[in-house]
């Protein structure tokens, strides 16, 4: 079996794993109480908290656990709204292809009000810094923009855009999820103002996540009780899965620069194999991409069809976001970077790990080969397409 889904989620580490149920076992108390067991497990929370801080160069305090990436953007996005508020400021900024954890609470501020301004994501999957400055109004409290996108990998300009940001006195929110424990961040140098993770996409448990938040930034609580996290957000910690998640990313940072020399290669021999199969196209700029990722449109079949007969091959591929999947609609993605409702049908993400081997390469492109040239053998689009009826357009 080969996985190639990492962007939908990872499979444990075993130091993961070894530290989660350690925690389970031995540091089980409720870090709220004062006793030793609780005080223990008080210990490992902050010692997690601080660990995770010190890779993405944030102060400890500056770290909100949450039960993953998506609370972390609705808590963000929320939270600057309702600053933003106070002061009139009912204006955001964002783009078309972000994560359904941020359009769709975009959508719901949107209902109480707010406007959101979605800048282009131009045909190379990438986001102009400029244009988000012609967005940017006098009444703008926010702008969020996604690191890296979950479906064709392309990475944006953050410290541009954080420094526009910066310059116009706009808070500044990117969801990470993809990004981190991938490839190296800095909040500060990058002028991030908040920043959203999810430990089950750096080989961390699901259920999990954090959310970083600039010291003096008035977080919203999401959930009331008790006065966990600062007060911001309440709950009983998942100890056991917070300190796994600090083992997780500390393991990937420090593999990470030999990690993403291997990805690199393995990741660029894919897309010059899959360049093999006519009338297809990658998805997103070539180079400005996760070390991992790989999205190509093939014209004339249906995404959905090759995924199945992947699997029945023994690999474990994606059309696009694991959200979307069962969803007759093509990936907003997609369209976003202007692909045509026919073209975008056909899609195919790989996003591979680390395990990858370059015999893995060749089995995932001749299998991809094999079955984009069977399922075209019996689509009425593709004879349309071979007879003239229709114009390629890859
Ligand atoms: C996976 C993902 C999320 C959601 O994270 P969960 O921890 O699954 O809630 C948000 N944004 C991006 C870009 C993602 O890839």
């Amino acid at each position: 079996m080969i996985y190639a889904d990492n962007a939908a989620t990872t499979q444990m580490s075993d130091t993961a794993l070894a530290t989660m149920t350690a925690v389970m076992k031995e540091t089980w108390g409720n870090p709220s109480s004062l006793y030793g067991v609780g005080q223990r497990a008080k210990e490992v929370l902050e010692e997690a908290r601080a660990t995770i801080a010190d890779i993405i160069g944030a102060e400890p305090r500056e770290i909100l656990f949450t039960s993953g990436g998506s609370e972390a953007d609705n808590q963000a996005i929320l939270s600057a709204a309702r600053l933003g508020e106070k002061s009139g400021k009912k204006h955001i900024v964002s783009s078309a292809f972000e994560h359904h954890a941020v359009l769709h609470t975009l959508k719901r501020l949107e209902a109480e009000g707010f406007q959101v301004t979605l800048v282009d994501v131009h045909s190379d999957g990438l986001i102009r810094p400029e244009e988000v400055r012609d967005a940017i109004r006098e009444d703008t409290c926010l702008v969020t923009i996604m690191y890296a996108n979950n479906e064709i990998g392309t990475i944006q300009p953050i410290r541009e855009i954080g420094e526009i940001c910066r310059e116009k006195k706009v808070l500044f929110h990117t969801d990470a999820v993809q990004a981190v424990g991938h490839v190296p961040i800095d909040v500060k140098a990058e002028n991030i103002d908040m920043l959203s993770a999810s430990a089950h996409k750096f080989h961390g448990p699901k259920g999990v996540g954090f959310l970083y938040a600039r010291k003096g930034i008035r977080l919203t609580s999401l959930i009331e009780g008790g006065a966990q996290e600062r007060g911001k957000r309440a709950g009983t910690e998942n100890v056991a899965g917070i300190a796994a998640m600090a083992a997780a990313l500390r393991e990937e940072n420090a593999h990470m620069a030999e990690n993403a020399a291997h990805l690199t290669e393995m990741r660029d021999l894919l897309i010059a194999g899959l360049r093999g199969i006519p009338h297809g196209d990658l998805n997103g700029d070539a180079r400005r991409r996760l070390p991992g990722n790989v999205n190509f449109c093939f014209e004339g079949i249906e995404g959905e069809s090759l995924l199945l007969l992947l699997d029945d091959k023994g690999i474990q591929a994606s059309s696009g976001s694991a959200c979307t999947s069962g969803d007759l609609d093509p990936s907003h993605v997609l369209l976003a970077i202007g692909r045509v409702h026919d073209v975008a049908h056909g899609s195919l993400r790989l996003s591979i790990g680390p395990e990858i081997t370059a015999e893995d390469v060749k089995t995932i492109v001749g299998a991809v080969t094999e079955v984009v040239t069977y399922l075209r053998g019996f689509s009425p689009i593709w004879r349309d397409l071979m007879s003239g009826k229709k114009e390629f357009i890859l």
